[in-house]
């Protein structure tokens, strides 16, 4: 973010970490000329109520920019993104959300901006996938038109505030991103119209696939379901791993040998799971779902039930109880592990029980004798 003045430099950082402090974020904010720490603290006073209650906790840190970022006069990349790696390290073991972070660039004015540029680089490839966000500020006066395009190019999105209103300053990937999810909105709002002509249609056109062959049309969709979609869940699946195994390090807990069991199950497991969709889907030449979709689905929603309960267990106690007060049901929230957890337990019900599944691959794909039926009437 660039800044014109020092009002509206804290007037920004104010509204970005009242955001953090209230959704339960470690908040750090390595400050430098022209903000002093006295400045920080109290305009922070003045936008959140608890404010003090907050600092007192440790919620919130002022750093000296200078000190942090140049220890000595040394500039060490690594040692920097290191301690902002302590930093997040520290902070989700204490339950934060995740961290908050802003810094402010009074590196414009010596001979390390080059240096700089390349720290933030490689800041901003190292967050991918952290429960960290950062705003970098820099005084609109104290920068050169060429600064400007390094800045934009080292973020994601740069924004300027002068004299109290915001600017967007684009990049090219911005621009197409944003041209991409209009074409995709687009796409979306034609689907959910009925198109021009379409009370035309026949009655026979009204059929998907070929009259009386609704249960073809059925098993391809569920293939489909069970193939391709599952790739999908794959990645969420994973994402959702790593979370439970950073915080099993965090907490340390990855330390009991029985839980470090249950994580490299969970591991293994998930890579057994993403052989078979992929050998699912290259044995996929027909309508009907190949013998590995059947097992697919008992097996994902039992490994899904298995992983929520696991990380309920790596936070321990406190993973029972949710956010906010269960009298006020704007107030209650669930966070990540919970809703993984509770959702899960839906899994193994609905597309068909893990039962029913389970018959399936017994009667259908190893042909055993079917299961006696109930008497029809
Ligand atoms: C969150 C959620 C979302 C859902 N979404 C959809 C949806 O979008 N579309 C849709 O059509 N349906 C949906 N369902 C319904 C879902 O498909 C059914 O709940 C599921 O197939 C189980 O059927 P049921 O609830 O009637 O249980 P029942 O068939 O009554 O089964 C009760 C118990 O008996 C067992 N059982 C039943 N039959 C057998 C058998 N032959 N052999 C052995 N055990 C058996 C079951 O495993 C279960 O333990 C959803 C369900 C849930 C929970």
């Amino acid at each position: 973010m660039f800044y014109e003045t020092k009002t509206d430099l804290l007037d920004a950082a104010v509204s970005y970490f009242g955001a953090g402090l209230e959704s339960n974020e470690f908040c750090v904010w390595a400050i430098a000329d022209p903000v002093t720490e006295e400045d920080a603290k109290n305009s922070l006073r003045r936008e959140v109520a608890d404010f003090d209650r907050r600092l007192a906790a440790g919620q919130f840190e002022v750093l000296p920019g200078h000190d942090w970022y140049l220890k000595g006069d040394q500039f060490d990349l690594k040692r920097i993104t290191g301690g902002w790696s302590d930093k997040l390290r520290g902070a989700l073991s204490k339950g934060y959300e995740g961290m908050r972070v802003s810094g402010n660039a009074f590196w414009m004015e010596t001979n390390h901006w080059k240096e700089f540029c390349e720290y933030e680089h490689e800041l901003d490839e190292s967050l991918a996938g952290q429960k960290m966000i950062v705003m970098c500020t820099y005084s609109l006066r104290a920068s050169r038109a060429v600064d400007l395009l390094d800045v934009t190019r080292a973020h994601q999105f740069s924004v300027a505030r002068r004299n109290g209103h915001w600017e967007f300053l684009e990049t090219p990937e911005l621009k197409q991103a944003k041209r991409e999810i209009e074409k995709l909105h687009d796409a979306m709002d034609v689907l959910s119209r009925p198109f021009p002509g379409h009370e035309l249609l026949t009655p026979r056109e009204h059929v998907v696939g070929e009259a009386g062959q609704g249960w073809t049309v059925a098993l391809a969709t569920l293939a489909f379901e069970r193939g391709v979609g599952l790739l999908g869940h794959q990645l969420s699946f994973r994402r959702e791993l790593d979370g439970v195994l950073e915080a099993a390090r965090a907490n340390g807990r990855s330390a009991d040998p029985v839980m470090r069991q249950r994580l490299a199950r969970s591991f293994a497991e998930l890579e057994i799971l993403r052989f078979n969709t992929l050998r699912s889907l290259s044995g996929y030449d027909g309508p009907v779902a190949p013998p590995e979709a059947s097992i697919s689905k008992l097996y994902w929603a039992t490994w899904h039930r298995r992983l929520g309960e696991l990380a309920i267990d790596v936070r321990g106690m406190d993973g029972l109880v949710a956010g906010g007060a269960p009298s006020d049901l704007d107030g209650y929230e669930l966070d990540e592990f919970q809703r993984t957890f509770l959702f899960s337990r839906a899994e193994t019900i609905y597309g068909g029980s893990n039962e029913i599944q389970k018959n399936i691959i017994g009667e259908r794909v190893l042909g055993l004798p079917p299961e006696p039926k109930g008497a029809t009437r």
